[in-house]
């Protein structure tokens, strides 16, 4: 029996539940029903009262107008601080900053700054625009200079696939944070020891920051093992094996995902932390459970039981 097979609970999972704070990431919808879907989505999230609810930016800016839409959109219903991500890749400077600008003249005032991956695709080297902003770090000082904004950017707990060596990912992050960037947030991961290993290092360098838990539901394990490949984050053989033989089982596999997600949050609560980021894939029903489970629960509920 290994450390994954003990029938023991997290502690959090029983007793009174610590004040946790949640933020959800979407993605730009592409079709007409898929944007009907997020708002679906967003409405039954946003009464649990998130941090902030984050808009991705596809690769090499190729959703820059439907981001852009969404977290303006966010902004103007007001129902959430909404967080716009925002890369380096395909445009100059003063096109970055007139966007960046437009966020602040939107009202929105939180930005998750990245360098994006390379425009040739993962695996290519990082060439910046001859005009752009050549790193995350050169960003994130440049959306501080344009307003004061809070400022987000990642960090890898199991190494960015292009570097080194995690401490030369912990010296990147020390240097995100020095630039102005205001909190980190993680990369998705399935073992709490390696997110908890990695607050730990960074902590000794020196980063101050929170350092928010990515959390990852996994909608579909088959497409989230694939694409946790490409990230350079680990799917443990005990993860594979609970979802083995359901490839066509899609309830039993929502089930076992709910479970894995609740178990491993329950775990990080146990450990002290407080913030996490949910990795939503647009869908609300699996967060939505676990947030619950968090001890979370809607305005309107927590005021009738006032
Ligand atoms: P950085 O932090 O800039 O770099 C990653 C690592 O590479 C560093 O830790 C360092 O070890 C090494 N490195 C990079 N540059 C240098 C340098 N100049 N000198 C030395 N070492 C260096 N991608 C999108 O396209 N759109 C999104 O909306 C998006 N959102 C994301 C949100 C989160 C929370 C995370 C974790 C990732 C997201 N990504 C997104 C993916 C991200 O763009 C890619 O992982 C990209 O390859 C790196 O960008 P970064 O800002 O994360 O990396």
């Amino acid at each position: 029996m290994n450390e994954h097979q003990t029938c023991e609970l997290p502690r959090a999972s029983r007793g009174q539940l610590p004040d946790i704070r949640v933020s959800f990431e979407f993605f730009p919808p592409k079709t007409v029903a898929m944007e009907a879907m997020l708002w679906e989505s967003i409405n039954r999230l946003a009464p649990l009262g998130p941090s902030f609810m984050s808009v991705t930016y596809g690769a090499g800016g190729s959703t820059r107008e439907r981001t852009h839409n969404t977290v303006a959109r966010l902004a103007r219903e007001g129902m959430v601080r909404p967080a716009a991500h925002l890369t380096c890749v395909g445009a100059s400077r003063a096109e970055i900053d007139a966007i960046v600008q437009g966020y602040w003249d939107a009202g929105v005032r939180h930005v998750v700054a990245l360098r994006g991956d390379p425009a040739a695709g993962l695996g290519a080297a990082f060439e910046p625009h001859p005009q752009g902003y050549k790193s995350s770090c050169d960003l994130v000082a440049g959306v501080r200079r344009i307003g004061d904004f809070e400022v987000s950017v990642s960090a890898y707990p199991e190494r960015h696939p292009e570097s080194v060596s995690i401490e030369a990912d912990v010296a990147f992050l020390r240097a995100k944070q020095e630039a102005g960037a205001t909190r980190a947030i993680t990369q998705f991961f399935f073992e709490n020891e390696i997110y908890l290993r990695f607050v730990e290092r960074a902590r000794a360098a020196g980063v101050t920051i929170p350092i928010v838990p990515g959390i990852m539901p996994m909608q579909n394990f088959k497409q989230t093992a694939g694409f946790a490949r490409k990230a350079g984050a680990s799917v443990p053989g005990w993860l594979a094996d609970r979802f083995d033989g359901l490839d066509d089982d899609v309830d039993t596999r929502r089930l076992i995902a709910a479970t894995v997600a609740a178990e491993q949050v329950l775990g990080l609560v146990d450990h002290g932390v407080r913030d996490f980021h949910f990795y939503t894939n647009n869908r609300a029903d699996l967060v939505y459970a676990i947030c619950r489970l968090l001890g979370l629960r809607p305005k309107g509920e927590q005021q009738k039981a006032a």
